[in-house]
């Protein structure tokens, strides 16, 4: 029995950006004697059906994007007579579905990294369950990935995870409700372990791919100070404690890394958490502005962002402490108004972000908004049968972009709206000037070719309707990241040490301030 790991798409761009990490974790979690999973990953090219043989075990990741995709690919591995297992985050809201769809023997949900060893054995054994729980494992049970295992010259940026999880509520988003709101870090060790093994294959931009690198905020131990209780300080201060601990040993990896993440604004007010990342080169985060309005933040359950000028302060506090922000914004909030768009590009420019996302509102499964939507959508209208409120079953091709409904502007115009931010925020103009941010003239032109890669990859492939452009963009974001990769990737360091032959930590006293 051979064992495949598929991670499914419509389009393939020979190159991608971030390395897929859940393929290489299952790998890992893969008993040995059921030797080397044959990993694809279709964002590279799409996956040989007619590689697959009777009795083999076909395990098929799937997010709401490429659930469509996923379910073609699991009928036709089940007709070539293989066991087809779906895990991944819309298998876990939507088991049901993916039994009908997509052929499923059996759905993994939550983690799926102490799980696959034995939904392999029963498939092995003839016993498969249709269905079997990952739950919520701990992070000191996350497998690590075998990163060994990656094809060459593929992709731009390795992928570790330090925590799962996320203590905030936002309306739009899932990850509180399917990874938790109790943060799960990994231990410090298993974190650099694996980014060492990424270093000794040639990549030196490594994303910290997590929910909220910043789990634990000033007020959050403010507030667990006040109570008598102090077994919350305790848990919260051991959190903060493994943060900085993280970062002090990444300060220790080669010269040449640099770190991404994904950081909550309360972030700005933390100065020693600031230059705890700056000391171990994490350069970059993408921070959830959303709004720049306080009813806004409010509308999303995000009313611990700022708004307006404190909100240009807090990201300008980022770029000075030596951290590039991506800021993500959201239009199409329930008291956006025609004025949003431009007050929005507005403040995106002087707030000196360096990369931003423009995104339209949209009801994903599993977050508050959906319920919301699919409660108030009796009568949505359906296509080849398929209501509006399951609009990932629809086919790409014949798929209208589902946004949340708005009372005073349609769909098109907040589109419209949105395409116009993108174009004048990513204007060769715009760039050049934002290029400032680095030093050297190649650094700047990196920078430029960076951010038309982004614009191409997300912008016109996401956003835009019109199927020729799409194509064109998808044509262009093929060539640009090729080249792009080259500008990530360094020479591969094959004898860099493990980390217990890394220099320790400093001795640099970790802050533990609690503020009143
Ligand atoms: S959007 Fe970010 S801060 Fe909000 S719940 Fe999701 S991960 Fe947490």
């Amino acid at each position: 029995m051979r064992v495949h790991l598929v991670n499914p798409s419509d389009v393939s761009f020979g190159t991608a950006v971030i390395t897929p990490r859940w393929l290489y974790v299952l790998a890992a979690a893969t008993p040995p004697h059921f030797g080397t999973p044959l990993i694809a990953d279709e964002t590279l090219e799409p996956f040989d059906v007619a590689s697959v043989a009777p009795g083999d075990t076909v395990g098929i990741g799937i997010h709401t994007g490429n659930a469509l995709r996923g379910y073609t690919l699991g009928r036709l591995a089940r007709a070539r007579g293989a066991m087809v297992v779906f895990g991944g985050i819309h298998a876990t809201l939507f088991p049901d579905e993916v039994r009908k769809y997509g052929d499923a023997h059996a759905v993994v949900n939550g983690d799926g990294d102490l799980v696959w060893p034995r939904v392999l054995s029963d498939c092995e054994a003839g016993t498969l369950s249709p269905s079997y729980d990952g739950g919520r494992i701990d992070g000191a049970e996350f497998s690590s990935a075998r990163w060994e295992l990656l094809p060459d010259n593929r992709y731009m940026w390795g992928s570790v995870q330090t925590v799962r999880g996320c203590p905030k509520h936002c309306s739009f988003c899932s990850v509180w409700r399917t990874d938790g709101q109790k943060p799960r870090q990994r231990p410090v060790s298993d974190v650099v372990r694996e980014i060492v093994a990424l270093r000794r294959k040639g990549f030196r931009f490594v994303l910290l791919a997590d929910d909220n690198f910043y789990p634990v905020t000033l007020a959050d131990l403010a507030a667990a100070g006040r109570r008598s209780d102090k077994e919350q300080l305790r848990a919260l201060t051991a959190l903060r404690r493994d943060r900085f601990e993280l970062m002090a040993q990444l300060e220790h990896l080669p010269a040449d890394m640099v770190f991404f993440t994904q950081i909550t604004m309360e972030a700005a007010e933390d100065p020693e958490f600031l230059a705890a990342m700056r000391r171990a080169r994490i350069r970059g985060a993408l921070v959830g502005v959303e709004s720049v309005t306080a009813e806004g933040l409010k509308a999303v359950y995000k009313d611990f962002n700022y708004a307006g000028e404190a909100l240009v302060t807090r990201l300008r506090t980022f770029r000075t402490h030596g951290v590039h922000v991506l800021g993500s914004f959201i239009f199409g909030l329930p008291t956006d108004t025609n004025g949003t768009f431009e007050a929005t590009a507005d403040l995106a420019r002087r707030s000196g972000v360096s990369f931003a996302q423009f995104v339209m509102l949209t009801p994903f499964p599993g977050t508050v908004d959906f319920a919301k939507w699919e409660k108030e959508s009796a009568d949505v209208p359906s296509i080849d049968g398929v209501p509006l409120t399951r609009y990932w079953l629809i086919p790409s091709a014949r798929r209208p972009k589902v946004y949340a409904p708005h009372a005073t502007m349609s769909a098109e115009e907040i589109r419209r709206g949105t395409q116009r931010v993108w174009d004048r925020f990513y204007s060769l103009p715009a760039v050049w000037r934002r290029s400032t941010c680095v030093r050297s003239i190649r650094a700047r032109l990196a920078f430029m070719l960076i951010s038309k890669l982004y614009r191409q990859m997300y912008a016109n492939t996401g956003i835009a309707t019109d199927s020729a452009r799409v194509a064109r963009s998808a044509r262009r974001a093929r060539w640009l990241a090729n080249v792009a990769r080259r500008l990530f990737v360094a020479a591969p360091m094959p004898n860099l040490p493990e980390p217990a032959t890394l220099s320790p930590a400093r001795t640099r006293p970790i802050p533990l301030r609690v503020v009143p």
